[in-house]
């Protein structure tokens, strides 16, 4: 009885969080005016009511077609999550739960395995993640106490990675919030800055990225929304 109880808790606590998780990405799509970075707080109020993320304020200002970056752009590619890590986020996250795959009945779900966002139908799972540790393990670094992790959707099944050539970077809607955090080769932060994504937010990317890698220490960058920190992808030094 008591098992059942907790079973349904869990399962309560889970609906909640993906449907939470879901209302953010999802809010990334409402379309503020850009060079407004401070009013960040009131966007999050906003974001409070789903209802508010309107398919017209989408439409007004969609997120402009990837794959047109300049030279400089290239240099420095998002990584998706690794395929191997994936297979074994499939069978166990990194906060030690298997993953509960369902299908998306809305679409447009953020998806760390291939960079794009889903499309209603599409079979997903919200897992957690450690990008740090991930990466630790194969490099052989210690990121101590800079470890972390977090909630990101991924394809419940192999999807194959992001698409071949150069794609830019995802999710680049003009007026969203972005931090860019630098780690060094330890794996311990250096550094890091907001960025509110332009109208050209592909080659907003590329220029602070040059910017976080002209610090010779800078090993690797992450990308994370800013309103509640979700990972969306890595850089890693040319
Ligand atoms: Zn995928």
């Amino acid at each position: 009885m008591r098992e059942a109880a907790t079973a349904l808790g869990l399962a309560i606590v889970e609906r909640y969080f993906t449907e939470a998780t879901r209302r953010l990405e999802r809010r990334e799509a409402v379309n503020r005016p850009s060079g407004h970075a401070m009013r960040a707080s009131r966007t999050v109020g906003k974001a409070d009511n789903p209802d508010r993320t309107t398919e017209s304020d989408s439409r007004q200002r969609p997120e402009p077609p990837r794959g047109t970056l300049n030279a400089m752009t290239t240099a420095f590619p998002p990584l998706a999550i690794p395929s191997a890590v994936l297979k074994e986020l499939r069978v166990r996250d990194d906060a030690g739960h298997p993953p509960r795959p369902y299908p998306d009945d809305e679409g447009d779900a953020p998806l760390r395995c291939c960079l794009r966002s889903s499309t209603a139908g599409e079979r997903i799972a919200l897992i957690s993640y450690a990008p740090l540790r991930r990466w630790a393990a194969q490099t052989g670094a210690d990121p101590g106490a800079y470890d972390e992790q977090g909630p990101v959707f991924v394809h419940a099944d192999d999807c194959g990675g992001p698409a071949g050539g150069n794609l830019g970077y995802p999710w680049a809607r003009p007026g969203a919030l972005r931090v860019l955090r630098r780690y060094d080769r330890r794996g311990h932060i250096t550094g890091g800055r907001m960025l509110e994504l332009p109208d050209d937010a592909q080659a907003a990317f590329a220029h602070a990225l040059a910017e976080a890698f002209a610090e010779p220490e800078t090993a690797q960058v992450h990308v994370r929304a800013v309103e509640y920190g979700c990972y969306h992808f890595r850089v890693d030094r040319p």
